[in-house]
Formats: structure tokens, sequence, C-alpha cells
């Protein structure tokens, strides 16, 4: 599996930087977004280092997929929150910062603002 020694995703899958991780298995790893827009904010990556959706291998993007709906109800049970965004953002012009593949869930409670 291909890392980048440069990308702090691929730090916290090899376990060099710390992370509340929530669900982890040979393919993919959803920890919680170290800022939280809100409670239960968490992040589905690929333990491989895929920059974007345009890099995200067929086979890796299909079980990442089969694991999101686990992912949304566990959140869902875990926050109760009212909705769920899932969010991806691919490019600087799309504001992703981290070039290693990863899909938000963004829990939204009521009238909350904490994404726009
Ligand atoms: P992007 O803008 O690329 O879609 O989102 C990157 C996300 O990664 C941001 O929400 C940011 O808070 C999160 N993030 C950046 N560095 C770290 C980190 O070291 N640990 C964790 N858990 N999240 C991070
Ligand atoms: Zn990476």
């Amino acid at each position: 599996m291909s890392h980048d020694e440069n990308c702090i995703f691929c730090k916290i899958v090899k376990e060099e930087i710390p992370a509340s991780v929530i669900y982890e298995d040979d393919v993919v790893m959803a920890f919680a977004d170290i800022s939280q827009t809100t409670k239960g904010h968490t992040l589905l990556i690929p333990k491989e280092h895929q920059e974007d959706i345009y890099h995200l291998k067929e086979e890796t993007a299909s079980h990442l997929f089969r694991i999101a709906p686990k992912l949304a109800n566990a959140i869902k049970e875990e926050f109760q929150p009212d909705g769920l965004n899932l969010v991806n953002n691919n490019g600087k012009a799309a504001s992703q910062a981290v070039f290693h593949y990863h899909l938000h869930f963004i829990p939204r409670y009521g009238s909350d603002d904490g994404f726009k």
C-alpha cells in the first residue's frame, strides 16, 4: 500500500499522529475531524494515499461507499442529529486542503449554521 510521507492522513493511517478512530478495516479508516464543524464531524478515507476523486481507484471507491451507510448509521445512533451532510472537496478551488481523498460526514442539528 503506498503512502505519501508528507501527507497528514497517511501519518494518521501509519499511527504517526493520533486520531480518534471510529472505524477501520484493511482498506478504509474513519476518524473524527480535528476541527468539529458540528458534533460528530467524521472523515472517511482510503488507507492508501489516493489524492482525490480523480485518483480514487474503483475497487477502493466501491469498498468506501459500501462502508458509508454503516458509518452514517453509526453516527446517527451516537449523535442523534436531525440530518447529515456528506461532502467531498476536490481541488484547491473546491476548498480541498488535504490532498488525500476524504469524505466528510457532517451531522446537522436543527437550525445550526455549521456548514454553508
Ligand atoms: P478539506 O478542506 O480538504 O475537504 O478538509 C480537510 C479536513 O481535514 C478539515 O476539515 C480539517 O479540519 C481536517 N484535518 C486537517 N488536519 C487534520 C488532522 O491532523 N487530524 C484530523 N483528525 N483532521 C484533520
Ligand atoms: Zn495520504
